[in-house]
């Protein structure tokens, strides 16, 4: 239907989360219509993204590739006896846009979830450890997604840990079970983590 250069883009830009065939077909019409400076731009800055990024080397969180702390790490005046467990570094920001919350975070990478064949091993559940045992922190707190997996997870590390004198918190149910905290408004999870327990 359309020359084959343009199937071609509908076709990566499909592959794209949350953007299905139309959305796509959207998208390329639009960028056909911008100029070519953009295009550049835009093409370069996707080309080159991997390299220009750097994982933290405490929490895993995004970073510049000239850094390697992220600005949560490298801010001393945050709280650096708490711990905030996160699946994904996309559950930072909205944590952060609350400002109910000074400590610091651990991105675990994904959840145990052993129908996909993700079992602890290939979470950063080692670097926590390690990390626990190092900084000594007072509290963790487990802000998973309120599902099966999150709460595998939580249970998993809550066992790990009972030899540990840490105090562990889960954020309160106002998130509605079996949904995703990606997708929490920043006044329920305000809520959640004020009221963990
Ligand atoms: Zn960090």
């Amino acid at each position: 239907m359309f020359p084959e250069s343009i199937q071609k883009l509908i076709n990566h830009l499909s592959k794209l989360p949350d953007i299905g065939p139309r959305a796509a077909t959207r998208l390329a019409f639009h960028l056909i219509n911008q100029d070519q400076t953009e295009l550049n731009d835009l093409s370069s800055l996707i080309a080159n993204i991997r390299k220009e990024i750097n994982l933290c080397r405490d929490c895993f969180n995004l970073t510049s590739k000239d850094n390697d702390q992220c600005p949560v790490c490298q801010d001393k005046k945050r709280d650096q006896k708490t711990i905030c467990l996160v699946e994904t570094v996309l559950n930072i920001p909205p944590l952060e846009k609350t400002k109910r919350y000074n400590g610091l975070y651990h991105v675990l990478g994904g959840l145990i979830s052993p129908a996909d064949g993700i079992g602890p091993e290939n979470l950063r559940i080692k670097e926590l450890t390690k990390r626990i045992k190092e900084n000594q922190p007072q509290e963790i707190i487990f802000a998973l997604s309120p599902t099966t997996e999150g709460d595998t997870t939580a249970l998993y590390i809550e066992h790990l840990l009972k030899d540990i004198k840490i105090k562990t918190s889960r954020l309160a149910r106002g998130l509605s079970s079996g949904s995703d905290l990606e997708y929490a408004d920043e006044h329920t999870l305000s809520n959640a983590l004020m009221g963990r327990k």
